[in-house]
């Protein structure tokens, strides 16, 4: 092992992330269960950060993708038709948008979530003929220029190498404490003609915040942000690409909240197998794109559309999979509550994209890593990586889910044990 982690050293870039808090080799993986090459079994609660919301190799989904190669499917057909994507996008409609009574067209964009993030940007500056695009505090939506620059993060903002410009940031619900409504404040200052934010174009959101901290925006101040949008003439984009494919309890997790966004962005589960995928949903008064104008060679990655497709087949054909998320999220706000008050600390996030807060970067990787060193993996979130956030397969078996949360629960109890003792 140690040879090949030499050739890493030798030949990739420095750029390369993920790798320096989990130095193995991993060369296997099933369900929620990662394997490295001595054949070790480490519990994934990453899981591509919400890429993997099915786990690793799902068999049907696997199946349905090994029948479609064995059958010499097309595997890149640029934006052709294909019955791979007829496929998907019939069942995108009838699993998806019309049970929800969602009117959208469906975009198909390079295949990254920040592919889909510019093309969402590009639209609404296209349709209402503005450039200005308001973004929130802690807002993460891609590293390619224009999605970076609606990113909050100074790390990844640092690396453009050239001025970000075209995005005013707002503050983010509760970024001042619960007695400050920040949707008023922001309702306020594009109301006053010397309020000096430039007639936005859009306003963009997450509405549970994956990078920037577990922050979760409110119902009612969603509901506030979309109506500010319309009264302004901006379209509201709602960015679910984390939040999004049953990772906050339901297939979008904005759909209880009675919202109608012009926009939403998709990537990170929609292809169920971690295949790259994105789509951007439009309403369809929105949709004055002409022929290619916002385009990409890797639009048609068929593989993914077959695997999406067994995806919505096999998790949203019926309320079965809801119904298995609410519980699995009772039991996981239940232990990491109770983790969180032995140590005096919060718990941060909704459904099943939650994390404790802790009081620094030092701590919640501290924890991370003795959590690997019992072969749990687990990352940080958050402005200063404060947060330790679990991002488990959906699809997880309640004993293994347990157990990794037994060893989150002992790497808590070893980082700060002493730290309670003192309190009592
Ligand atoms: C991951 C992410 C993106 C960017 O997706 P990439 O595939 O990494 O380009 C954008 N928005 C949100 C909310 C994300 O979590």
């Amino acid at each position: 092992m140690t040879d090949q982690i030499a050739t890493f050293d030798r030949v990739e870039s420095q750029v390369r992330s993920y790798s320096r808090s989990f130095p193995k080799l991993f060369n296997k993986a099933q369900g929620a269960t990662i394997f490295d090459d001595e054949g070790t079994a480490y519990t994934d609660f990453l899981a591509g950060c919400s890429s993997l919301n099915y786990g690793h190799n799902d068999p049907d989904l696997k199946a349905a993708l090994i029948d479609y190669i064995s059958e010499d499917g097309i595997a890149h057909g640029l934006d052709m038709f294909t019955d791979a994507k007829e496929q998907f996008l019939e069942a995108f409609e009838r699993l998806i948008l019309k049970p929800r009574g969602m009117d959208y067209r469906v975009q198909f964009t390079g295949p990254t979530g920040a592919n889909a993030v510019e093309a969402a940007i590009k639209l609404a500056r296209k349709v209402t003929g503005r450039t200005n695009v308001i973004s929130f505090t802690n807002g993460f939506h891609g590293v390619t220029l224009g999605a970076l620059a609606a990113t909050g993060n100074s790390g990844h903002r640092g690396g453009a190498g050239i001025p970000l410009h075209g995005v005013t940031r707002a503050p983010f619900d509760g970024y001042y404490g619960k007695d400050i409504n920040t949707a008023e404040l922001l309702d306020q200052q594009l109301s006053d003609p010397s309020g000096g934010i430039d007639a936005p174009a859009a306003i963009i959101v997450e509405p549970v915040q994956g990078e920037g901290g577990l922050n979760v925006a409110s119902q009612g101040w969603l509901k506030k942000i979309q109506a500010i949008a319309k009264k302004h003439g901006a379209l509201f984009i709602i960015d679910d690409i984390q939040a999004g494919c049953g990772r906050t309890g339901t297939f979008f997790s904005f759909e209880k909240f009675g919202l109608s966004p012009d926009i939403v962005t998709m990537a990170k589960s929609l292809s169920g197998m971690g295949l790259p995928f994105a789509i951007t949903l439009l309403k369809p008064q929105h949709d004055i794109w002409k022929p290619a104008e916002h385009n990409g060679t890797f639009r048609g990655n068929n593989h993914a559309f077959v695997t999406a497709r067994a995806a919505l087949d096999k998790f949203w054909a019926d309320g079965a999979f809801e119904t298995e998320l609410a519980e699995k999220a009772e039991f996981l706000h239940r232990r990491l509550r109770s983790i969180a008050n032995e140590y005096g600390l919060r718990v941060k996030g909704r459904g099943l994209m939650v994390g404790i807060e802790t009081d620094s970067g030092e701590t919640a990787s501290a924890i991370c890593k003795l959590c690997f060193e019992d072969r749990l993996i687990i990352e940080t979130s958050g402005a200063h990586d404060e947060i330790v956030k679990i991002l488990a397969p959906l699809t997880i078996d309640m004993d293994q889910f347990a157990r990794g949360l037994d060893i989150l629960e002992n790497a808590f109890e070893a980082e700060l044990g002493g730290q309670r003792a003192a309190a009592e």
